[in-house]
């Protein structure tokens, strides 16, 4: 789970940034990541970084299935989804297992 929080500061780094203000971050719903959990580790490896007095922002993003019968897509919450229109349940997620890096605010 630190992974992404890792990478954001090896790249601050890189870039030879000396403050980090904001680090996005979008996370999505079957991720397994608790958003809360996240800025508890951000807060935890934050101090002695350029990253300290920086916040994250994290986007949410919904899980989306794909309804081969309809072929239509369609949002819910649940890795086994049924599809709304013909209550079919969806093989395929289309989104909602990332965690990425998604921008980062630097100086
Ligand atoms: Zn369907």
């Amino acid at each position: 789970m630190q992974g992404a929080l890792t990478l954001a500061l090896e790249k601050t780094r890189q870039a030879g940034a000396s403050r980090v203000h904001v680090i996005h971050l979008r996370i999505g719903a079957l991720s397994g990541v608790v958003p809360d959990a996240l800025q508890f580790a951000f807060e935890a490896l934050a101090p002695g970084t350029p990253a300290e007095n920086g916040r994250l922002a994290i986007e949410n993003v919904p899980a989306r299935f794909w309804c081969a019968t309809c072929t239509r897509e369609f949002q819910s919450d649940d890795m086994f989804a049924e599809c709304p229109d013909c209550h079919k349940p969806s093989g395929e997620l289309r989104a909602g297992r990332e965690m990425e890096l998604a921008s980062m605010e630097i100086d």
